[in-house]
């Protein structure tokens, strides 16, 4: 905001009649500009003084003290606010972070699971295969062990079990 921006909105700011974000912007050139801030203070002693008089109030003693008020009292709103309206953000930013991290654990732990299950059957079933089908599941060979080993002291441990099941 202009030095001259500013000059024309004295009498609205005075009155109140400027919407949030203008006086927040009117109130920092106020700030730091000293020239606005004394017409600020010459437009403020005259308007409030005359309000005054003309409802019989007891007159302020020191209109420039009640301004710094006033002006320090509505920064110190805004910036509440503000702070208000940041620290739901964050929140809610923390609390998006957080059900991402949630998901993102989880669908790790159902890949790893589902990968431990896959190893788990490939090796059950090459443990498998590779400790009994030799033995147990091949009918051909069965047949044939059976026929040259009639002897049952010849035979090993699984040639004897499945002896036993042809047999009984
Ligand atoms: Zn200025």
């Amino acid at each position: 905001m202009t030095c001259l921006e500013t000059q024309s909105k004295i009498i609205a700011y005075i009155d109140s009649n400027l919407e949030k974000d203008r006086r927040i912007e009117f109130l920092k050139h106020i700030q730091c500009c000293e020239d606005c801030k004394e017409e600020l203070n010459i437009y403020y002693t005259m308007i409030e003084g005359m309000r005054q008089l003309d409802s019989n109030m007891p007159l302020t003693k020191d209109f420039s003290e009640a301004l710094d008020r006033r002006i320090n009292l509505e920064l110190k709103q805004s910036r509440q606010k503000k702070g208000v309206i940041q620290s739901s953000f964050v929140m809610v930013l923390i609390a998006v972070f957080t059900f991402a991290m949630i998901a993102y654990v989880n669908f790790l732990n159902l890949l790893h699971q589902e990968e431990q299950q896959k190893l788990k059957l490939a090796q059950g079933e090459y443990y498998y295969s590779e400790t009994f089908s030799e033995y147990l599941f091949e009918p051909d060979e069965q047949e044939l062990i059976l026929n040259v080993k009639q002897d049952e002291n010849e035979m090993n441990f699984y040639e004897k079990i499945r002896y036993y099941n042809v047999v009984h």
